[in-house]
């Protein structure tokens, strides 16, 4: 696969092996998001799921957490994706 430019920090960078995540929204991931912002965001992650007391097999806590991803990622808005998936 050829480099990518990523969104976030705005470097042309060898993108992920593999998407990240599940679905359309990992391959988005893969295509736009480099590995070290990825990295930071799995640091970062880890302290939203701890701060807002996210429970991964809740629905809604998901969708805020991808939510939240998108934000720190600086993806695209209005990738509508369907909840639970
Ligand atoms: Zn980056």
């Amino acid at each position: 696969m050829s480099s990518i430019v990523c969104v976030r920090c705005g470097r042309t960078a060898e993108p992920m092996s593999e998407p990240p995540t599940g679905g359309p929204l990992g391959r988005q991931v893969q295509a736009s998001v480099c590995p070290d912002c990825w990295a930071e965001w799995r640091e970062v992650s880890g302290r939203v799921i701890a701060h807002y007391g996210l429970n991964m097999g809740n629905p809604d806590h998901r969708h805020q957490l991808r939510e939240l991803m998108k934000e720190f990622l600086n993806l695209a808005p209005g990738h509508q994706d369907q909840a639970g998936q």
